[in-house]
């Protein structure tokens, strides 16, 4: 069937460590050793998921003297993203998924809550200086939480959802190479933290899900 291989490469990559090995490839071809550093996994572990990712098309291999050196096998994963964004595409064009996200981010804005702080309570929200934004577009882009839209007019982002930004986040502050994004100070933060007992209740958080934080309890989860 025509999608049977696209469907065995996203099975293929539907795992954590094969994710992992996959990522340190895209930097630079290593080898079994190195890998087996990285993660932290054993050889025999490490061989098997290049296996795998070696039938899969995914990675391809080259010797180097003594060494073999694993690196990623561009023409497939082209192949892949091509098809990917062909489904995204098609999916976007579809009203039912506008209006899917529409209704995700009115339920969310219902349920926003900070450490039990109405969000609605918390100023934290990107402000523009429009006199130095250069309508590059790279703080609407990367901020994954739909807080910006773009007026293409005037040639700058808009703060259209400033719940949704996320409290103490200023990643597309720190990437506007122009400085023109700014955010409250860090006091002011920091004194609303202490204002509402923040700390308490995140240590509350820490023993009540330690499921969720304990580090001994998440790498056993991610361990196959
Ligand atoms: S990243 Fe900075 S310069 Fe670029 S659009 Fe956003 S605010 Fe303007
Ligand atoms: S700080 Fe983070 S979450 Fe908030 S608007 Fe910027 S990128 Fe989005």
């Amino acid at each position: 069937m025509v999608y049977d291989r696209q469907s065995n490469i996203l099975q293929g990559l539907a795992h954590p460590v094969r994710l992992q090995i996959l990522s340190e490839l895209a930097v630079r071809p290593l080898c079994v050793c190195k890998l087996m550093v990285l993660t932290g996994r054993r050889q025999a572990y490490i061989s098997q998921q290049l296996i795998l990712l070696r039938q899969l098309g995914l990675v391809n291999a080259h010797r180097e003297g003594l060494s073999v050196y694993y690196q990623l096998n561009d023409e497939h994963l082209q192949e892949l993203e091509t098809f990917l964004q062909k489904l995204i595409n098609k999916l976007q064009s579809q009203p039912a998924f506008h209006q899917g996200a529409k209704l995700m981010s009115q339920e969310q804005m219902k349920s926003n809550v900070w450490h039990e702080i109405p969000r609605s309570e918390i100023a934290w929200y990107p402000t523009i200086v429009t006199d130095r934004c250069i309508g590059c577009g790279m703080c609407a882009t990367s901020c994954g939480r739909g807080v910006y839209a773009f007026d293409y007019e005037a040639n700058h982002p808009v703060v259209v959802e400033p719940q949704m930004c996320m409290v103490g986040c200023t990643t597309c502050a720190t990437i506007c190479l122009y400085d023109a994004i700014e955010f409250p100070s860090v006091g002011w933060i920091r004194q609303l933290i202490r204002e509402k007992k923040v700390l308490r209740q995140s240590k509350g958080l820490l023993k009540q899900y330690p499921e969720k934080y304990d580090v001994r309890l998440r790498r056993n989860a991610v361990v196959k």
